[in-house]
């Protein structure tokens, strides 16, 4: 057991180092100024899905062709290997002090958002939230409302109707499929404006399927909000 002055202490004789570089960090986050540098911004992107495009300004051909049941992405970074190395030790490794750090770099980034009445975490069944510990969107909207976001967190507001398959690996037929019916809404949401978070959108199939449900329940507007944002398949 280390007691809060033996954790000092240690914080003396091991100040905090950058989890990437292990390079001594002197600022409140575990990021030194250069790997911080180094991040790649998701600038520009598609204004409705914020898939990384070449020219800004427009949305992407997808959206054109069908425009998603969501208003408004925002996804401020890309999802290349120093942020996957980062979200992985964070979801998967359980080091949740990296919680706010991330919600940081979501507020350095983001650009100017519509407001919002409330976050909503996009939910874990409850056996994966067993397993690791914590729901990363959740404790990544606290800090956004703790770093000063106005609105408040629904964390119960979607629940997941039943454990399904990671969305990893399957093509964009079998993701939809995979979801169809997975979230329920345990409350009407009659005129509420909301932000759905999450850590990484990969083809906005689960942003796809939380906001429909939650626009089904009443809701007048649904945005998404992630850390990060991977390439369109293929590049
Ligand atoms: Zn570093
Ligand atoms: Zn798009």
């Amino acid at each position: 057991m280390v007691n809060r002055a033996g954790a000092a202490a240690l914080e003396a004789l091991f100040p905090q180092h950058c989890a990437l570089c292990g390079l001594r960090a002197p600022g409140p986050h575990p990021l030194c100024a250069g790997c911080a540098a180094d991040l790649p911004r998701n600038d520009p992107c598609c204004s409705r899905c914020a898939l990384p495009l070449p020219r800004g300004g427009a949305a992407c051909g997808r959206c054109q062709g069908g425009p998603p049941p969501f208003a408004r992405s925002v996804a401020p970074w890309l999802y290349e290997e120093c942020l996957a190395h980062l979200i992985g030790r964070w979801k998967y490794a359980g080091e949740r002090r990296l919680t706010p750090l991330l919600a940081q770099l979501w507020l350095a980034a983001a650009p100017a958002t519509e407001p919002v009445d409330a976050l909503v975490p996009v939910p874990l069944h409850w056996r994966r939230r067993l397993q690791r510990g914590f729901n990363q969107s959740e404790a990544l909207a606290r800090q956004l409302l703790a770093h000063g976001v106005q609105a408040r967190l629904a964390p119960r507001l979607l629940r997941r109707r039943r454990a399904t398959a990671p969305q990893q690996g399957l093509d964009a037929a079998r993701r939809q499929a995979n979801l169809r019916g997975a979230f329920a809404v345990t409350e009407p949401c009659e005129d509420l404006r909301l932000a759905v978070v999450d850590d990484v959108m990969t083809t906005g199939t689960t942003a796809a399927a939380a906001a429909r449900a939650l626009l089904a329940a009443g809701a007048a507007r649904v945005d998404i909000w992630c850390l990060a944002r991977t390439a369109a398949p293929g590049q």
